[in-house]
């Protein structure tokens, strides 16, 4: 009997994006507890820290400066602009998390997701929305960490973004947590069993 390949030891690079609000963070970090061989790449930023973010754990914090230096020196897997700052994938943290065997999640926006797809069309894309714009508008004032003018952005980007639902593949209506969270959890599981990819 020929032997069967396996495909489940393989590292597998999920690429989750939604709006702002809709709750990707909290999935994410709730999605790493239930796969413990899932880990989040942590982007580099311009963005200046929120309240509680830590350098290195949430985000790398950059000036400008140094995130521009990085670009210009090659070090990210992809970069946008998005709401007037800068976000990027560095490819040393891919890289590390690849070699220890890990699957990588990258929670990152759709200009993002777009430059990984043309690099990794292997990988598997994932979209979040929420379960309408008025629900992600309470959501995004409940949290608290925006101005005003900042959160009508967020919504208008938000409607834009819905637009490109049909480049991922799949979408995932965040309703309630534990459900969304249920989807994610077969998602991964049946890619990770998949007998071949593009
Ligand atoms: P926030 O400022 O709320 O943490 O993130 C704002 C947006 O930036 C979110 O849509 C998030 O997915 C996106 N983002 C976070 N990290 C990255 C990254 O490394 N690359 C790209 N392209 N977008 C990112």
């Amino acid at each position: 009997m020929p032997e069967i390949k396996e495909t489940c030891d393989q590292g597998l690079l999920i690429v989750i994006s939604g709006p702002s609000g809709a709750g990707k963070g909290t999935l994410c970090s709730a999605l790493q507890r239930k796969m413990p061989n899932l880990r989040y790449s942590i982007s580099a930023t311009t963005r200046p820290p929120r309240k509680g973010e830590i350098d290195g754990v949430n985000y790398y914090f950059f000036s400008k400066e140094e995130f521009l230096k990085k670009v210009e020196a090659g070090e990210f897997l992809e970069w946008a602009e998005v709401y007037g700052n800068y976000y990027g994938t560095l490819k040393s943290e891919v890289g590390k998390l690849l070699k220890q065997g890990a699957d990588v999640l990258l929670e990152i926006d759709i200009q993002g997701a777009m430059q990984i797809k043309k690099k990794f069309p292997q990988a598997v894309f994932i979209f979040i929305v929420p379960p309408s714009l008025e629900e992600l508008r309470k959501r995004i004032i409940k949290r608290g960490t925006d101005s005003p003018e900042v959160i009508e952005k967020r919504l208008r980007c938000a409607a834009d973004e819905l637009s490109f639902i049909d480049e991922y593949d799949y979408v995932v209506v965040n309703d309630e947590l534990e459900k969304a969270l249920d989807k994610l959890v077969a998602i991964i599981t049946a890619e990770k069993c998949r007998s071949r990819r593009v």
